[in-house]
């Protein structure tokens, strides 16, 4: 009998629950989890995170001067906000409405909670001029998006201007976008052990013992990140794109696994690129502007969990929120999560600023200190599926979305992702 061939994305999935087992037997043993199994994890995650930056400027500078004109630019970033804002808000209405009906903080004891600090919210004018690099090889050091998404959209709009003469610095930063889609290939390959080294170290130091007093809050951040993924974008993608529901879902799956066990946006931003323009044909100009953006500013799943923990809290102290409260907590969680960077844990710091903007005890935090890296997966998986669900919907309605290249629409049996 001939053996069928697994497909990658099975693989990946088999290595994610696989983790799950392993890491819930080493739950006693987590120091061996941490030192033998640990290392390959960060070892694949590392591999991703070496392409981010060239891959990003590359593809964006490409992108940048392939739509050429500030007009459309200007357009597509309008749309692509606007999808931002949308789902964020819709999202955190989800959450909220989720931890009013299961009030997952009635009946929590708050013992040995610990006085944490709230983070500061940059002023709106800070944030606008940080945007600009003042030095952006500097930024590229540093790794800071926004600053390498405005240089590279600027110079790559410049070379369009400038005709003949910028056509070089296109030529070369296309091919470094080719070898950075090519690298990212390889490293998928490793994706399956990857996601279960990454995995298991962390179910095992947040064993059952952790997540066994917090379960409730656990499971209505999860029931709302599912809501979420199910009707948004599910609605979004079925509306204005050809691709259905499950095409959506299985195609984006890979890198929904890759965000849940990474815990980071950014880490994933490769293979996302990668899945949106392979599996569902979008045009690398409208993926590339998409999703390093989203990867930055749209953290649904954080949104999400602010809402949640922010009534759990409330809840948890014996402190009424009113409707006017929830509405602040709406529009900072908003903010927060476009503040948010997306890497591990950093939702958690954001949360201290919308806790404050009700005047929520920041220690309520601590409760959730110890369940954060559960949460963060489920949150950060929907961050990047709501990336590519934004990049689909642009794409789809600015015409950018080949369905004859998409993979995901039946023209390769082998979903290569
Ligand atoms: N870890 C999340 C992300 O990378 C951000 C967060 O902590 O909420 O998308």
């Amino acid at each position: 009998m001939e053996k069928k061939k697994m497909s990658l994305v099975t693989k990946i999935m088999l290595g994610l629950v696989l983790g799950v087992i392993v890491g819930l037997l080493f739950v006693s043993n987590k120091e061996i989890a941490n030192t033998y199994i640990k290392p390959f994890g960060t070892l694949f995650l590392n591999l991703i995170k070496m392409t981010i930056v060239p891959l990003v400027f590359a593809s964006l500078v490409v992108g940048a001067a392939s739509i050429g004109d500030v007009k459309k630019l200007g357009r597509i970033g309008g749309k692509t906000m606007l999808y931002f804002f949308v789902t964020t808000a819709l999202a955190i209405l989800i959450g909220l409405v989720a931890a009013n009906i299961f009030k997952p903080g009635v009946g929590v004891s708050l013992a040995g909670a610990a006085a944490q600090k709230a983070t500061e919210a940059p002023s709106i004018i800070d944030t606008f001029l940080s945007i600009i690099p003042t030095n952006p090889i500097d930024a590229m050091v540093k790794g800071n998006m926004l600053q390498i998404i405005f240089f590279a959209v600027f110079s790559g709009v410049a070379a369009t201007y400038i005709g003949e003469k910028g056509q070089a610095y296109v030529k070369i930063c296309d091919s470094i976008a080719e070898i950075m889609y090519k690298i990212t290939e390889v490293i998928m390959g490793l994706a399956p052990y990857g996601v279960f080294a990454l995995i298991v170290p962390v179910i095992a130091s947040n064993g059952p013992k952790v997540l066994l007093p917090l379960i409730k809050v656990i499971l209505v951040c999860y029931v709302a990140f599912f809501l979420h993924a199910l009707l948004t974008y599910s609605f979004a993608v079925k509306f204005w794109s050809k691709i259905s529901i499950g095409q959506f879902f299985k195609g984006a799956s890979p890198a929904t696994a890759i965000a849940f066990s990474t815990s980071s946006s950014s880490g994933t931003l490769p293979v996302t690129l990668r899945i949106v323009q392979q599996v569902f044909g979008v045009s690398e100009s409208i993926a590339s502007f998409v999703l390093p953006l989203g990867t930055t500013i749209n953290m649904d799943g954080t949104a999400i969990y602010q809402g949640v923990c922010a009534v759990f809290i409330a809840q948890a102290y014996g402190i009424p929120l009113t409707i006017g409260q929830q509405v602040t907590i709406l529009l900072t969680a908003t903010l927060a999560s476009i503040g948010t960077a997306g890497v591990p844990g950093a939702g958690f710091m954001m949360l201290m600023m919308v806790l404050s903007s009700v005047g929520l005890p920041l220690e309520g935090a601590a409760l959730i200190a110890g369940i954060d890296r559960i949460l963060d997966m489920g949150r950060t998986a929907v961050n990047v599926t709501g990336n590519v669900s934004a990049a689909i919907v642009v794409g789809a309605t600015e015409g950018e979305l080949d369905y004859e290249k998409a993979t995901i629409m039946g023209n390769d049996k082998s979903l290569k992702a």
